[in-house]
This record gives C-alpha cells, structure tokens and sequence, in this order.
C-alpha cells in the first residue's frame, strides 16, 4: 500500500499536533481547522476510502466513533453538538486517500453541508 500523509505522521516521519494514539488509531489537530474544535481521528491501517471497507474492519470503524465520542466530551462540545464526517472520494471532498473521521464542534453548524 502506498504511503499517505497520515502513514508518514504515524511513523514520526512529518510532524502533527497529536491528541491520542493507541495500536490502533492516531487523532490529531487538523491543519486547517473548519471550526474551533477539528480533530481528524485515523486508523493506522491504511484504507483509502469508506468504499474499501471490509467485514472484518467494522470493530475498527466502532472504535473510531468511540474515540470521536471520547474526544468530544473532552473538549466540552458533547452538549452543544457537534459532527463527524467521513468524506468519500472528490466528489464529496476528500483529498487524503487514508481513512479518517473529522471531529468538527464548537460553533453552530449548517445544515445542509455545503
Ligand atoms: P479530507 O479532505 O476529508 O481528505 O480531509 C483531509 C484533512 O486533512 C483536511 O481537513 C486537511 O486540512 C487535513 N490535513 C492536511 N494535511 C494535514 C497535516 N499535515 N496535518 C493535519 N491535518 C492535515
């Protein structure tokens, strides 16, 4: 499988803002954040897209969720509310072929997304 930008933050090879990592997963600040709090929570196993799921890969995406749920509360925007979005491809934006989940709060949120 071919490096991704996520591979390299996971193996210190380019440096990130990490808020937690286990054998499993790596969150980190995202660059560009979109709203107060933007947290990109990543599997260490590379899987390009959603698409590419398998059977066997549906504990991982739970925990990832998890994680997301722990995240938020950690930084105060359980109650408020807040979204989490896996892009899917360029047509809905996603330009970093390594799954990740965005955790995006603390400000109000539109809807429908843009
Ligand atoms: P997506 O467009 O869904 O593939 O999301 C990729 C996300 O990665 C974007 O929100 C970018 O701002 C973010 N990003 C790109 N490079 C970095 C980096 N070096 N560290 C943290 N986040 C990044």
């Amino acid at each position: 499988m071919a490096e991704t930008l996520f591979t390299k933050i996971i193996n210190r090879q380019i440096p990130a803002d990490i808020v937690f990592e286990d054998n499993d997963l790596i969150a980190i600040n995202d660059i560009n954040p979109q709203a107060p709090v933007h947290i990109l929570i990543i599997p260490k196993k590379v899987i390009p897209t959603i698409n590419d799921l398998t059977e066997a890969d549906m504990p991982l995406i739970g925990k990832m969720v998890f994680l997301a749920k722990k995240l938020a509360y950690e930084k105060g925007i359980s109650s408020d509310g807040y979204r989490l979005v896996y892009n899917v491809n360029e047509g809905a934006g996603q330009t970093i072929f390594h799954l990740h989940l965005h955790l995006i709060g603390g400000r109000k949120m539109n809807w429908p997304p843009g």
